[in-house]
């Protein structure tokens, strides 16, 4: 019988309750300690090293660690791995290898590239436009800084007259593989080459202008085609203007996001615009022609007599042109608001002094009911003396 096994919490040092980042950060912490490859010919170190891989393969998995939870080393007993060992097969060692030993060999993020033509990345940059600017569409001009191809070395990035050489370390395949034997077999790890960068070749005499890299930073102009419809933070994506591909790839894509300026009328939801307009009480009761902005200039609009304020209008097709179809449009909505007038001529208000003698009397409606409730209540009061005598 084997010597009595540790806790598997206990060997990575963590609480029970330990999420997975704290599992995976006290594993690699173990894992770095006791490699193989860092302590050669250790025994203890190797022992240690198993112990932590076991114990991180059951708790890094979530149905493995709540087995473990609830039968301890009990549930990984009896199974194929036979002599009371722990049972490694059907798990995927590549992945965790991949993930935690991933730095070991300085190979970082970039792993199983090759030396094959790759598009460059992605350039982003913004501009501002102004509301009608997104409304019809527009032309502007950015300028971008772009790596041109170095016209001294036409983008070899070796010295005129010398050229790049097949590199040594990968045989001219730009990816090297790490072999490492460890207890759960040979795990191999393809790396891009560290010496030529995946390119599979190496510059001895680099040219002087671009410093070997084939390319040199310019600040160039370029026309952007806005499309009409476009809203704020859209991109507009412009092929080709990227950073340059490697290997021959094609270059990336330059993608300019668009930033609208808010409109000091009108507000944009998706392809409907909206706004308030004012209109006098005289129009709201009376009807009448007011005149409406919209962003294809002034439309006149026949206000119904006794319109209400906040009501709200559909003027069709005046919205935003759509982005597939410019012809078609979406609507604009305005929302007709009753103005009080706040300075009135003497004249003005005698005039609305009588317009409300005619429709009810409402200055001295107050005035009426509270000498009625007064009355009321004197009433009440007498009632309620009669009562109590
Ligand atoms: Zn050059
Ligand atoms: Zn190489």
């Amino acid at each position: 019988m084997a010597e009595q096994k540790r806790d598997y919490y206990e060997v990575l040092g963590v609480e029970k309750n330990a999420d997975d980042a704290a599992i995976k950060k006290a594993y690699r912490v173990l894992a770095k300690k006791y490699h193989p490859d860092m302590n050669p010919g250790d025994a203890e170190a190797e022992k240690k090293f198993k112990e932590a891989s076991e114990a991180y393969a059951v708790l890094s998995d979530p149905e493995k660690r709540r087995q473990y939870d609830q039968f301890g080393h009990a549930a990984f007993e009896g199974g194929a791995g036979g002599a009371g060992g722990f049972d490694f097969s059907g798990m995927d060692f590549s992945d965790i290898f991949g993930d935690i030993f991933g730095d070991f060999f300085g190979g970082g993020r970039s792993r199983g590239r090759g030396n094959g033509p790759q598009k460059g990345a992605n350039l982003r940059t913004s501009i501002r436009i102004s509301f009608e600017e997104a409304v019809f569409g527009c032309e502007k001009e950015i300028e971008l800084n772009v790596k041109e191809e170095c016209k001294t070395c036409h983008g070899t990035g070796a010295k005129p007259g010398t050229s790049a050489v097949t590199c040594s370390k990968c045989g001219g395949k730009g990816q090297v593989v790490f072999t490492q034997q460890s207890f759960f077999g040979t795990v191999r790890n393809v790396q891009t080459c560290p010496d030529c960068n995946g390119t599979g070749k190496v510059i001895k005499d680099k040219c002087a202008d671009c410093h070997g890299t084939g390319y040199v930073p310019m600040r160039k102009k370029y026309a952007v085609d806005i499309p009409a419809g476009i809203d704020n933070g859209q991109c507009k994506r412009m092929t080709g203007l990227g950073e340059p591909g490697i290997n021959g790839g094609p270059r990336g894509d330059v993608l300019v996001e668009v930033i609208v300026a808010r409109h000091p009328i009108f507000q944009r939801q998706d392809y409907d615009i909206y706004s308030t307009v004012p209109m006098s009480f005289a129009v709201a009761a009376l009807g009448g022609d007011i005149i409406i902005d919209t962003v294809d200039g002034k439309v006149v609009y026949e206000v119904k007599p006794g319109t209400a304020t906040d009501t709200r209008i559909r003027l069709k097709g005046k919205g935003v042109p759509t982005l597939r179809n410019k012809d078609i449009r979406g609507d604009h909505y305005v929302t007709l608001v009753v103005q009080v007038p706040d300075k009135l001529s003497h004249e003005a208000k005698e005039l609305l002094k009588q317009f409300d003698e005619q429709s009810g009397d409402t200055l001295n409606e107050a005035a009426r009911v509270s000498a009625a409730s007064k009355d009321e209540a004197k009433d009440s009061k007498d009632k309620k003396k009669k009562f109590w005598k």
